[in-house]
């Protein structure tokens, strides 16, 4: 028999039995807190995954595997411990985009945050009256704020702006024209495409114009008897430069009502407040849409409004009223946690001089850059001396995303730590932030590791340093 074969054998045999690492100390301390048949898996998966091991392992390097109990319990209690865990948990944003969807896109005031707690530590008045102890209406919690702010009639939130599009699509055109320009039919990312959306709203796309130019007359020769609405749309992720135009909202408003038809807003982003006072480059307002004359104007929640997850309609009372009456608006509701964090985000924008202080997106947006900088040299300075020579590292110029579709391109001006490991590649570095706890999101480029801190709060940059020294650690051990 070749001695290889007898050396597979011989780990195999090796291999603890599951009473033997059940009993192990660490494993019994487990197997306490927890229902003894999850122990049992983790403590089978753990010994399944070295016996594959084995099995997979060339006959040449077989003698680089141990068998050792203290190790197999280590690691069971690390797949049990990841199990445990939740699987949304808190992350760490040094990736440099504000509202990145996949972390969750806009970070919440703490207002916010306590009022979700309030909310949900017993029961609340989600949709009662408290005069007549009837039946209310949840929409009334945010009607008249919402109002307010944004200088219109009315104003209803649902379950997500994709929800509001498809809402008011729904109620005012179902089964008739939608007029819309051709440079407006968009893709905004993860399967939202305005001719879909449109057809699933029931209602007949009309596109006019070209993708470059629109002008007022190809709408306006478009209107026919089934013309039941005009929809602009925010290309929000794209741009189009060079000779391009589109209708001025004020003209397209001035159309519908000669037509009396409605026109739709959709926003996307929805900024309340111009960014360009801080700046930066300018994002449509819905306080302009507003002004402009808009009927019924939609955007996101979470997006630059800063709240959580959500589609905010506003617009005319008779139209807001017609879309509550919408069964598919039961459907496309949102709960009382929802409720509770959009009423705290909007209050911070009756006090809107100190929204850079008490709204976490406005803050990110409009902390100068030579304070990106300035927290960046020290946290650098955190970190020198436990990297040592396993990295070079240096303060850049960069610019910090906005994300998910506002302001396309590199927006705010930023300074990034530049790490080149040394001896190492920035993807194996990267690949172990990203699994630590907390999970580190950071950019790779040509090799390097970029940190923004424009997107790390301070309370994070101990727990982001104490990351980035453990990771280094582990990929030199
Ligand atoms: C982001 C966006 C949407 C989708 O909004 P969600 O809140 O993600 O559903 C719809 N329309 C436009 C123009 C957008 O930018």
């Amino acid at each position: 028999m070749p001695k290889s074969k007898n050396m597979r054998q011989e780990l195999l045999g090796k291999l603890p039995g599951m009473p033997a690492l059940m009993n192990h100390p660490e494993i019994k301390t487990l197997r306490e807190n927890n229902p003894t048949l999850f122990v049992n898996d983790i403590v089978r998966q753990t010994l399944d995954i070295l016996r594959q091991r084995i099995l997979a392992t060339d006959n040449s390097d077989l003698a680089g595997i141990t068998i050792d109990e203290e190790q197999l319990a280590e690691q069971a209690l690390e797949i049990a411990l990841r199990a445990l865990e939740p699987s949304v948990k808190p992350a760490i944003n040094a990736a440099g985009v504000i509202l990145h969807t996949a972390l969750g896109r806009s970070v919440l005031p703490e207002t916010a945050q306590l009022a979700v707690a309030n909310a949900i530590r017993g029961y609340c008045t989600l949709a009662i009256n408290e005069e007549t102890g009837k039946r209310g209406d949840r929409h009334a919690h945010l009607d008249k704020l919402i109002a307010h702010v944004t200088g219109s009639e009315a104003g209803i939130i649902v379950n997500n702006n994709a929800a509001g599009t498809m809402l008011i699509l729904n109620t005012l055109a179902f089964g008739k024209e939608v007029i819309v320009s051709r440079g407006q039919l968009v893709e905004i990312g993860g399967a939202f495409r305005i001719p879909e959306v449109m057809e699933r709203s029931g209602c007949k796309l009309v596109e006019v114009g070209t993708t470059n130019r629109t002008h007022l007359r190809d709408y306006e020769n478009a209107i026919t008897e089934e013309t039941a609405a005009i929809l602009r749309v925010h290309t929000s992720n794209y741009r189009i430069i060079g000779f391009t135009g589109e209708v001025p909202l004020p003209e397209l408003a001035a159309l519908g009502r000669k037509y009396n038809l409605p026109v739709i807003d959709d926003l996307g982003s929805g900024a309340i407040i111009d960014l360009s006072q801080y700046g930066l480059p300018k994002e449509p307002t819905v306080i302009e849409s507003v002004n402009a004359g808009m009927d019924v104007i939609c955007f996101s929640g979470d997006k630059m409004l800063g709240g959580p997850q959500g589609g905010i309609l506003v617009g005319k009372r008779e139209i807001i009223d017609r879309v509550k009456k919408n069964p598919l608006t039961r459907a496309l509701r949102g709960d009382k946690m929802q409720y509770a964090a959009t009423e705290a985000v909007w209050k911070l924008y009756l006090e809107p001089e100190k929204l850079p202080q008490t709204h976490p997106v406005l803050r990110m947006v409009t902390e100068p850059a030579e304070s990106v900088k300035r927290r960046t040299q020290n946290f650098r300075r955190r970190i020198s001396a436990a990297i040592g020579d396993r990295a070079v590292m240096s303060i850049e110029p960069d610019g910090t995303e906005m994300g998910s579709g506002s302001l396309p391109g590199k927006g705010i001006p930023t300074y990034v730590l530049r790490m080149v490991p040394n001896g190492r590649t920035a993807d194996c570095i990267g690949g172990i932030l990203r699994k630590g706890r907390p999970p580190v999101f950071i950019r790779i480029v040509e090799d390097a590791l970029l940190f923004d801190l424009r997107t790390v709060a301070k309370a994070e940059e101990k727990v982001l340093a104490e990351c980035v020294i453990k990771a280094f650690d582990r990929a030199f051990k």
